[in-house]
């Protein structure tokens, strides 16, 4: 159900509920009203990039072309130095059954391996396009380091944050609390960063 353009408004490409929030809570202070891409007819993209950036565009220019609204994608996943980057851009279907294969495939890949081998960082690239052309998307790009641990720990957040070790809490990203995590992890930094570019532009 596609609504006529109305002012002020930038669609998410994204039906998560939690990123809509989170956006939305963010983008408020400069008079955008985030909407989900569900409220449109969007259809499903194939993110056929190699990249994040290239897959959040992807996401966001299709987005924009079913609104007529501008629009805000993000792509993120989980690099893993000594698995040269992966699972990287195919972190969501690394198993192909889903988050608790996806860790259980991970920890086979690093089985053996020493602390100093299980280095790794959370990528978000978040992307803002005025329109289905736009020649100069906002591209923000964010990271968070950590370590891959050898069990996974807690039961806060999902993918592969019971892996992931952030050194400076001394814990894993699911056992810290939500409110935190949303403050300091990758998407957070790649949301600070756009809402910047956007105040600026
Ligand atoms: P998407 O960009 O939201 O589709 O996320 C891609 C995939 O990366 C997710 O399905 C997770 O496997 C992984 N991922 C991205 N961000 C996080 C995070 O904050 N915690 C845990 N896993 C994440």
């Amino acid at each position: 159900m596609t609504s006529p353009r109305q002012q002020g408004v930038v669609v998410l490409a994204s039906g998560n509920a939690g990123k809509l929030r989170e956006l939305a809570g963010i983008l408020a202070p400069l008079g955008l009203e985030l909407k989900s891409q569900d409220l449109f007819d969007v259809p499903e993209v194939e993110e056929t990039g190699l990249s994040f950036v290239e897959n959040a565009i992807i996401k966001a220019r299709a987005a924009c072309e079913f609104s007529g609204h501008p629009a805000i994608a993000d792509d993120s996943g989980l690099e893993v130095d000594y698995l040269r980057g992966e699972p990287g851009i195919h972190s969501a279907r690394y198993s192909g059954a889903g988050d608790a294969a996806n860790n259980a495939k991970l920890l086979a890949a690093l089985a053996g391996q020493p602390a100093a081998r299980r280095s790794a960082r959370f990528q978000c690239a978040l992307v803002y396009m005025r329109h289905a052309r736009d020649p100069m998307p906002l591209v923000c790009q964010a990271s968070w380091e950590g370590l891959i641990l050898e069990a996974p720990r807690g039961a806060n957040g999902f993918g592969y944050d019971p892996l992931f070790y952030v050194p400076e809490y001394g814990c894993s990203s699911a056992e810290l609390a939500p409110d935190l995590k949303n403050r300091i992890s990758h998407r957070a930094r790649a949301s600070a960063l756009l809402l910047e570019a956007l105040r600026q532009r």
